[in-house]
């Protein structure tokens, strides 16, 4: 009888335990099945519906070389798995760990009715399985990469297998294009095209030309104007490539190679984090900022909030940010922190406004990653309140040397040099065309601390 391949955000061929296992068994029936119910209000964004379309049509392309296919369901998972069984005598479904609650209940509800057997492979070490001498799970980055750094390095990954064989009879499948996964009118997806190649073979490239660079990853990853991080996280999401197969690939490149490293921990941190806590992308850790803080509500925080999304608050990192997530789906890790700060404490809109944004737009928006980042900005989370810690804009834009960067995305300032560059409006260089700054920094401050002391005044 012929298995299931019941794939989800690990759409790839090449260290692929759920395939080694269902191929090692016999034929093997490839499914991806498009759930908007199961996830709720967490069905994928727009960005992230993008890179899918793009990936599923490169992994049925690879699954065509080895005369397999892709077969394609919308629906509830265990509906539809149930279905392809009835279909084609298929007895066990086969497919790797996935932690978003949505994702956990579908797996259970799919154990209810066929045989599921879950494999690891989409982290370092499976989410759940450090836990402290105490025996309780990990709250706090630091002592969780230490404990998981004495498992490294992970088992080598496996290579793709050699042969998918095929079922006497394949199940009917829907057609890519009649999910619409792609903008129509209009087409912002213009700018992503030019920047990315979803898929294995596009992640393929992308660790080739990064591991190169790897040993200068701490000296560069901080400055904007420069390519000096992987973007390798849309295809980490998808689960185009394995984290194992990263750290294989970059590990002996030396340097600050460790703080690469590093990172990848960081992805499986924010999984720990959802295990123990599934609702941390709705609900702060710290209760008192969903209940005390005095957030902003009103036609005037909705503006700014739309004036932020737009990349139109006058604050040139800050715009350069949100305009280069709308153009390509993606945003520099430090640009992330400072437009993350200044909608919670300049603006003082709930985290959760921003969080929905990136969710959206974001092409490796991630369940966990995105909810733990929010909540470690806001200071609502698990770690350390970083709350009064007020991030400046415009000294952050000069310190990580940001010009080009605001010259690239911002070009009503094209004309500016630096210093003024970073804050136009002070030098008395605003262009009309670009907007006064939609807060000063110093009374956002002072806003922001009030704002804080209100919610500890309640505690
Ligand atoms: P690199 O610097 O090359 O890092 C390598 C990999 O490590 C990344 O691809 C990613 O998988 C992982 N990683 C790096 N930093 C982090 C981090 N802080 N937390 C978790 N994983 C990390 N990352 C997402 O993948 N999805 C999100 O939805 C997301 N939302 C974020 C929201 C905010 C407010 C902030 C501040 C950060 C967010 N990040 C998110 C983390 C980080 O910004 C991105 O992972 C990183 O910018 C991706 O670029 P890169 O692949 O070049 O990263």
């Amino acid at each position: 009888a012929p298995s299931i391949l019941w794939l989800r955000r690990d759409l790839r061929l090449s260290d692929q335990a759920a395939l080694v296992a269902a191929a090692a068994a016999g034929p093997v029936i490839p499914v991806f099945i498009l759930d908007d119910d199961t996830p709720k209000h967490r069905r994928m964004g727009a960005a992230s519906r993008w890179w899918l379309h793009h990936s599923l049509a490169s992994l049925d392309a690879s699954l065509h070389e080895k005369r397999s296919r892709l077969i394609l369901r919308r629906g509830k998972c265990e509906e539809q798995l149930a279905l392809i069984a009835a279909e084609t005598g298929a007895r066990s479904v086969h497919c790797l760990r996935h932690y978003e609650p949505w994702w956990r209940n579908a797996e259970k509800a799919v154990a209810k009715q066929l045989d599921l057997q879950c494999h690891d492979g989409n982290y370092l070490l499976p989410p759940g399985s450090l836990t402290t001498g105490g025996g309780t799970p990990y709250k706090i980055y630091t002592p969780f990469w230490r404990a998981l750094k004495e498992h490294m390095p992970p088992p080598s990954p496996s290579n793709r297998p050699r042969e998918i064989a095929a079922p006497d009879k394949w199940p009917a499948s829907d057609m890519l294009a009649d999910w619409n996964l792609l903008p129509t009118k209009p087409d912002w997806a213009t700018g992503f095209t030019a920047q990315w190649e979803p898929g294995e073979a596009g992640a393929r490239k992308r660790i080739a030309a990064f591991a190169d660079e790897a040993a200068d990853y701490d000296r560069c990853r901080n400055l904007p104007s420069q390519e000096g991080s992987s973007r390798l996280s849309p295809h980490l999401h998808f689960g185009e490539v394995s984290p194992a197969t990263i750290w294989q690939r970059t590990a002996d490149a030396g340097g600050s190679v460790d703080v690469f490293l590093g990172e990848i921990g960081w992805r499986d941190y924010a999984q720990n984090i959802i295990l123990q806590f599934p609702d941390y992308g709705g609900r702060s850790a710290r209760a008192a900022f969903d209940v005390d803080l005095p957030w902003r509500s009103g036609s005037a925080a909705d503006a700014d909030l739309a004036a932020w999304q737009q990349g139109r608050t006058g604050y040139p990192i800050v715009d350069a940010g949100m305009r280069q997530l709308w153009a390509t789906g993606w945003m520099h890790n430090r640009v992330r922190m400072i437009a993350a700060s200044f909608l919670i404490k300049h603006l003082l809109l709930d985290w959760r406004l921003g969080e929905q944004w990136f969710w959206d737009t974001l092409v490796d928006a991630d369940y966990a990653s995105n909810a733990v980042n929010w909540q470690w900005v806001a200071g609502s989370g698990v770690d350390s309140n970083m709350f009064p810690r007020i991030m400046a804009p415009l000294t952050q834009s000069e310190k990580f040397d940001a010009a080009a960067y605001i010259h690239q995305w911002v070009p009503e300032l094209a004309e500016l040099t630096e210093p003024a560059i970073h804050d136009p409006e002070s030098f008395g260089q605003r262009p009309r065309s670009y907007p006064a700054k939609i807060i000063g920094h110093r009374e956002a401050r002072e806003r922001a601390l009030a704002a804080y002391d209100v919610m500890k005044a309640h505690g």
